[in-house]
């Protein structure tokens, strides 16, 4: 689950600059066009992970994590097309494309994004995977404790 986070993680990028005192423009409620919203560059930044994480004296848990963003960036972007637009085709074209199952487009405030998005209609899509994610999770460790696998 940390793994699907990670493309979010740039809604820290605004707050940085703030606290080291570069001025900006950046604004967090339309973080889904910025090119950290990509698969260009979150293409290139798994094809470094990949390739690091295979170099002669890597950890052997270095793939497998390296595997897990990678599945992790993937289901972040698809989520994010479904419940509301990305930038898919960055750099070839500019445009968003998605579902926009959120209901909330023009809301570029991302406080009240936040507050409004687990009533929209993907917001209770993603509650209903997180819960179908969890009881699975659940069925297996029960499954494995009883001798199964
Ligand atoms: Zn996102």
């Amino acid at each position: 689950m940390l793994a699907t986070s990670v493309p979010d993680l740039d809604l820290l990028i605004p707050a940085l600059l703030d606290r080291v005192g570069i001025e900006h423009e950046l604004n967090t409620g339309v973080h889904h066009r910025w090119v950290t919203h990509t698969p260009f560059f979150w293409g290139l930044v798994l094809a470094e992970a990949r390739r690091l994480s295979r170099r002669r004296g890597a950890p052997d848990w270095a793939p497998g994590a390296a595997d897990m963003l990678a599945i992790g960036v993937a289901v972040h972007l698809l989520q994010d097309s479904l419940a509301n637009t990305v930038s898919l085709l960055w750099p070839v074209r500019r445009r968003e494309y998605g579902l926009g199952l959120d209901r909330l487009a023009g809301v570029d405030d991302h406080i009240e994004y936040v507050s409004r998005y687990p009533s929209s209609p993907a917001g209770k899509l993603e509650a209903g995977l997180l819960l179908a994610a969890l009881a699975t999770c659940g069925w297996r460790l029960a499954q494995h404790g009883n001798g199964r696998s």
